[in-house]
């Protein structure tokens, strides 16, 4: 499967966006984009006003790389959110935020997507007490999520216990028992990254 293997960081910058795709470094001042927030490259300012075309494609590829998605997958989402009723943005969004990997994330468990998917990959996470180690696995409303128990003495998860972990309002989670609960479907208001969805249903519906 084709892999991005380049520095994270170049995304944000290409994206002018913060991504928060390696963890802690994205809150502190060594993030790139606090310390050179232009687009990588040769001669960064001198590219031309950006054309409709290309707005929405750059909305595309910021949220596709905020949840390092491939571009057949994150069709695939826009796919699936058409086909469902409601508005087909507010779908797709709330499709990414259901993956395995990015709930992981939410409760604090990995420092960032990518980190969060590894634990997924490992067989780390269990969900209704079976381990899954599908990262787009889509979670439902009741599912539980937990770490498989002989892994929970692993550095990342005891740091957990000892962290004040503040998940998305659509998520329980319990740092000490190391479980976390899906309480409601996860609704506009709950993704806090900046995105105009409805640039990405235009590009992808012309
Ligand atoms: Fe993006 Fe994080 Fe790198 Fe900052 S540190 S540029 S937020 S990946």
């Amino acid at each position: 499967m084709a892999k991005y293997i380049d520095a994270d960081c170049r995304l944000c910058r290409r994206e002018g966006a913060k991504l928060f795709l390696k963890g802690e470094r994205c809150l502190s001042k060594k993030c790139a984009m606090e310390r050179r927030p232009v687009i990588p490259g040769m001669h960064p300012n001198t590219r031309k006003k950006p054309t409709e075309y290309l707005t929405q494609l750059r909305e595309k590829q910021k949220v596709k790389r905020a949840y390092g998605l491939l571009e057949k997958q994150f069709h695939g989402y826009y796919e699936e959110a058409e086909r469902m009723k409601g508005k087909t943005g507010e779908n797709m969004l709330s499709l990414l935020e259901r993956r395995l990997d990015n709930v992981v994330y939410g409760m604090g468990m990995g420092a960032s997507r990518a980190s969060s998917r590894q634990l997924v990959n490992h067989g780390h996470i269990c969900v209704n007490g079976k381990r899954v180690n599908i990262p787009s696995f889509e979670v439902k409303v009741g599912d539980v999520i937990s770490v498989k128990e002989n892994k929970q003495k692993k550095a990342p998860f005891v740091a957990v216990k000892e962290t004040r972990v503040v998940a998305p309002k659509w998520l329980e989670f319990d740092p000490a028992k190391l479980t976390g609960k899906v309480v409601a479907l996860p609704q506009r208001d709950d993704i806090d990254l900046n995105i105009e969805e409805h640039l990405i249903i235009e590009l992808y519906s012309k």
